[in-house]
């Protein structure tokens, strides 16, 4: 068992894990209207890997004799002005992710819970692996402006991308 508002609080992410999960499936939709198909497929992997978060959380939780309680998802933006507005929206939004776990992680040492804490360093490492990689398509497409052809080869370099489980 663990001490209530670790529980509460764990609960809480996976509830923003999936909310992530929705936002980026929103993302992938977006672009599949645009008619950008790489784009379109690196946010429907954004969206798997969330919601591999979010199922680590859960597994968790109940290896711990805890009870996992679905909360309803919030509603999410459906339309993004660029695709550098899109990524932006992502940074901001894992920007606090990250500063959620970091919460958890706080609260995890305070109760003196080794094994929430041991769990939660796979998440912080992820959170600094997530931030950097989506700051660097942030540069790629600053430099890219509005050149077609710059698109187009990030779109061709995106659809090229797959799932990869991530290990937590
Ligand atoms: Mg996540």
């Amino acid at each position: 068992m663990l001490q209530k508002r670790l529980e509460e609080a764990l609960n809480q992410q996976i509830n923003a894990e999936m909310w992530s999960a929705y936002l980026y499936l929103s993302m992938s939709m977006h672009f599949q209207n645009e008619g950008r198909p790489g784009f379109a497929n690196w946010f429907m992997i954004q969206f798997q890997e969330e919601q591999a978060h979010a199922l680590a959380l859960m597994e968790y939780l109940n290896a711990r004799d805890c009870k996992v309680v679905l909360q309803p998802i919030k509603e999410v933006p459906t339309t993004w002005d660029s695709p550098k507005a899109a990524f932006e929206a992502t940074l901001a939004h894992e920007k606090n992710v990250t500063a959620m776990i970091n919460n958890l992680y706080a609260m995890a040492e305070e109760e003196k819970d080794f094994a929430t804490r041991q769990k939660l360093n796979t998440f912080v490492a992820e959170q600094v692996e997530e931030e950097d990689s989506v700051r660097q398509i942030i540069d790629d497409l600053t430099l890219i402006g509005n050149d077609g052809t710059g698109l187009l080869q990030l779109d061709r370099e995106f659809a090229a991308r797959t799932f990869t489980a991530p290990q937590l």
